[in-house]
């Protein structure tokens, strides 16, 4: 491998509906913050490219350049109107591995390209499946779910990878994710193999991005940049899945009616029925919704099939895998704020925790934190809220 045979960094987009979804600018705040740091560092001008999917998307693109994208390249075809996994992976991996378009991002480092140097994904239902057959065609490696990105030079020493050797490796992204309920960040790397009996090269080094967790730039209309068209070459066989209707599904629990949202997590577990009674009991109270972690969605506990077909469903689970909320007020009882939970709730007003574990990563997410067991605290919660009603409602 030499230097010039991967350059710019490649954010692949999301849109519905004609609208560009959050997560998609959130990647390229990153992405623009990542490279010029980068371009100061190394004094290069390798760049920020956004991919775009779609038909009728060229407006679209327009809005990517005002948000900090270099260039976009884009392909538009009633083909690509709803995303297919199989028509754009091939359409995607295309684009990256075209020395054509390239050339039209940058003249210069257009010579020996073979890939991009890094890519971007959405950590969501679409991006989380198309990012991992991108890379299978592209043959590289992906680190899914990061919420932290840095680019430095550093030194390996791999029995495999570098044959035990101390080896440098530069601009390498440093991608970490939460793991653990958030209690471990663990970084993962994805380094070419540089022992001379394996060697292999790992580009683009590649990973899906947690949404809500990056922050956009403010919309700039005097950013200035290219748009370039590309021109997918798709066979009868990357477009034999058809979408004969399209039906977007609503959820039967509407979170957005609701100005409090009570969600509760695997610090049920003592005695889940009687605890999730509990909670249904406060959210009566507060007149509010009822959500659930990721894990309680899995029915982990033995419960009666009434409080398991309500709440231990798809549904009600908040987060990335699940729905994002905005209430007034939003109580997380025995859940640890994982970064794929608070993910879900940043936008709550006020943030009430109960949990006994003063570690629990939810403690610097909220705005009070109640330390204690959920047995003992919402009993006294609920006693105060009925003795306070009759004032609220005089
Ligand atoms: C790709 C991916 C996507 C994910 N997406 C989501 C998502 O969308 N939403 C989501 O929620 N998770 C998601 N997760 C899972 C996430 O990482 C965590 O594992 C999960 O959120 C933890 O759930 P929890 O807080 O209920 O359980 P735990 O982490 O086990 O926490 C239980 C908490 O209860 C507390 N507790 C114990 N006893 C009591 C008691 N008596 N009273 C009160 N508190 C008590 C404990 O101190 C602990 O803090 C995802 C993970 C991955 C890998």
């Amino acid at each position: 491998m030499t230097e010039g045979d991967y350059r710019h960094l490649y954010v692949v987009m999301e849109h519905e509906e004609g609208k560009l979804i959050p997560v998609s600018l959130e990647m390229l705040g990153e992405a623009r913050r990542l490279m010029d740091n980068f371009n100061k560092k190394y004094s290069s001008e390798e760049k920020v490219v956004a991919i775009v999917l779609g038909h009728n998307v060229r407006k679209i693109c327009e809005e990517l350049i005002h948000y900090g994208a270099d260039d976009v390249i884009y392909a538009d075809s009633p083909e690509l109107e709803y995303v297919r996994n199989l028509t754009y992976t091939k359409v995607i991996g295309q684009i990256a591995r075209d020395k054509d378009l390239a050339r039209k991002v940058s003249e210069e480092y257009s010579k020996k390209f073979k890939k991009p140097r890094y890519m971007f994904f959405a950590a969501d239902s679409v991006g989380r499946h198309l990012s991992s057959t991108v890379l299978v065609e592209l043959e590289s490696g992906l680190a899914s779910d990061i919420n932290k990105l840095v680019v430095d030079d550093i030194e390996v020493t791999h029995q495999h990878k570098t044959n035990g050797k101390a080896t440098k490796y530069n601009k390498i992204l440093e991608m970490y994710r939460p793991d653990f309920s958030g209690f471990l960040w663990t970084l993962i790397l994805c380094l070419d193999n540089k022992n001379p009996s394996i060697e292999r090269e790992y580009h683009p080094q590649a990973c899906s991005i947690i949404p809500g967790v990056f922050e956009p730039l403010e919309y700039d209309a005097s950013r200035k940049g290219e748009i370039i068209e590309y021109h997918p070459k798709l066979e009868p066989q990357d477009l034999k899945v058809k979408i004969l209707s399209r039906n977007i599904v609503k959820s039967e629990i509407d979170f957005g009616r609701y100005k409090v949202i009570v969600s509760f997590g695997r610090g049920i577990k003592e005695s889940p029925e009687e605890n999730i009674k509990l909670i249904e009991e406060l959210a009566k109270e507060l007149d509010a919704a009822i959500g659930v972690s990721l894990p309680i969605s899995k029915k982990p506990y033995s419960v009666t099939e009434r409080i398991k077909s309500t709440y231990m469903i798809p549904d009600r689970v908040i987060g990335t895998s699940g729905r994002k909320v905005a209430p007034l007020l939003y109580v997380a009882v025995g859940i640890s704020g994982a970064m794929q939970h608070i993910a879900g709730i940043k936008e709550s007003d006020v943030v009430v925790a109960i949990n006994p574990d003063e570690n629990a990563p939810i403690k610097d997410e909220c705005d009070v934190f109640i330390k204690g067991r959920m047995e003992d605290v919402i009993p006294k919660l609920i006693e105060e809220l009925r003795r306070q009603q009759p004032k609220i409602r005089a």
